[in-house]
């Protein structure tokens, strides 16, 4: 085939989004997003922000990070916004690993690390998790010297690991840069962000695209020490100086106003996931213990594949991720109370062996 793409890049595995669909209106369980919209002063600032959309965005996002923050009891250096949290993983990449600076993630975590190590030449070292799912720490302690990734909590498995755990890893592999990625933190998890002032190898990732419900605004922000944030800011101004646009700018510093709108919602979304949970085991399901925003199950009874296609037909979307570890299990979005009713309904169905 013919390719005027450098050899470099030849072999390079992009990310798979989960599929967003046109052919049906359907239930979308497939890619964590909120069920809920955006607070209305959220909607009215994205609105305003139009009629300046002509002029280019503060690069600096000062607005912004006196906002988080604020919010976040720390100061305006410590904090980077950027066009979704996506790009704080990449940009630490690029800044911290390479092929004799290792990166270090478990063997079942976001897809999107072993993207950017193939993306920038780094050696990746895949710690397997343990049989039920859980990471052993012991193993990113002790490390000269590279990227420890860790997803807290996890995905697609959804557990959660404690902050002294991750205070043990970053004091015991001090020359690492600590990434911890909280895409899921505000759905029952505990953050480490209190621990930045203490540990200048810790790098915090965090978003507005699950638990703030802007996923389509692309906003996330990367906490760290202050020098972290520099080195991490260059490369911004690098790459991108406009990451961030306009619109994003100020939809995140209104959600922050807005903050209680957002956790009653994070709370409905744990409450719904943990029914779910109960009614999925009383269906003969096997789950992990979620603090998310989704579930992760397998039937004992019915490969995975075939529930997912059968859900298909049905109107409902989940993911199934079909690599050696995952293929048994299906990761299901926590959508409203009524999305889930429906979930359980239509596998209750396909269970009994009915069609739908
Ligand atoms: C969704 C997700 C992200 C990325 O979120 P953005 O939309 O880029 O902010 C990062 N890490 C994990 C584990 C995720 O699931």
């Amino acid at each position: 085939m013919n390719s005027f793409l450098i050899s470099k890049y030849k072999d390079v595995e992009p990310y798979v989004p989960g599929e967003q669909p046109r052919d049906k209106k359907y239930i979308k369980l497939n890619t964590n997003e909120s069920p809920y919209p955006p607070s209305e002063a959220v909607i009215k600032a994205v609105k305003d922000s139009a009629k300046s959309l002509q002029l280019y965005p503060d690069p600096a996002c000062r607005d912004l990070k006196a906002a988080l923050a604020e919010s976040l009891k720390l100061k305006p250096e410590n904090i980077l916004p950027t066009n979704g949290s996506d790009e704080v993983l990449s940009l630490s990449f690029m800044a911290y690993a390479h092929d004799e600076k290792p990166a270090y993630y478990p063997d079942v975590t976001y897809g999107f690390y072993d993207v950017l190590s193939g993306l920038f030449g780094v050696k990746a070292n895949h710690f397997a998790l343990e049989d039920d799912f859980t990471v052993d720490i012991e193993k990113y302690c002790g490390l000269d010297s590279g990227l420890i990734v860790i997803a807290n909590p996890n995905a697609p498995t959804g557990i959660a690991i404690s902050v002294d755990k991750i205070e043990r890893i970053c004091k015991e592999s001090p020359d690492c840069i600590v990434l911890i990625d909280e895409a899921y933190v505000e759905f029952g998890a505990e953050s480490c962000v209190g621990l930045v002032k203490q540990y200048p190898n810790l790098i915090v990732s965090r978003t507005y695209s699950k638990s703030m419900s802007l996923a389509g605004a692309r906003l996330g922000y990367a906490i760290a020490n202050e020098n972290r944030i520099i080195e991490l800011e260059t490369l911004k101004y690098t790459l991108n100086p406009y990451s961030v646009n306009r619109s994003a700018l100020v939809a995140g510093c209104a959600a922050i106003e807005d903050m209680q709108y957002y956790k009653n919602n994070c709370q409905l979304v744990s409450e719904t996931r943990d029914r779910t949970a109960e009614k999925l085991k009383s269906l003969g399901f096997e789950l992990t213990d979620s603090k998310t925003n989704f579930v992760f199950c397998r039937h004992p009874g019915i490969p995975a594949g075939v529930l997912s296609d059968e859900l298909r037909k049905a109107g409902i979307l989940v993911r199934h991720f079909t690599s050696e570890r995952t293929n048994d299990w299906l990761r299901i979005s926590i959508g409203t109370p009524e999305d889930m009713c429906a979930l359980t309904d239509a596998l209750e169905k396909i269970l009994n062996g009915g069609c739908i």
